[in-house]
């Protein structure tokens, strides 16, 4: 039987801020234009014609859900999105301190 457990890896933030759906409770947002209330299961952003490469969540992850969301989009890369906003404000204290 499969379980989902969640891994680290390192990504390049700009690869993911410029190719992820986030789905939060009641709708989804393209990351890169900001627009909202497009349909979790896009592929692409309707707006900008961004390809959705991640999915980030704003909300309670359902196991069933991300089954369907692996079933139907098996290249898409499911990040967890309070480690996506703890890695950006790593970024931007570093560009603060000019490191
Ligand atoms: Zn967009």
């Amino acid at each position: 039987m499969k379980g989902f457990i969640r891994q680290w890896n390192e990504f390049e933030l700009k690869d993911i801020e410029s190719g992820m759906i986030v789905v939060g409770e009641l709708s989804s947002e393209c990351y890169n234009c900001h627009e909202v209330g497009i349909d979790k299961k896009a592929r692409a952003c309707p707006k900008c014609k961004t390809f959705f490469k991640y999915m980030g969540f704003r909300r309670k992850l359902q196991i069933p859900f991300l089954k369907k969301i692996k079933e139907e989009h098996p290249s898409l890369i499911l990040i967890d999105f309070d480690d996506f906003k703890k890695a950006l404000g790593q970024r931007e204290a570093r560009k603060l301190l000019d490191i």
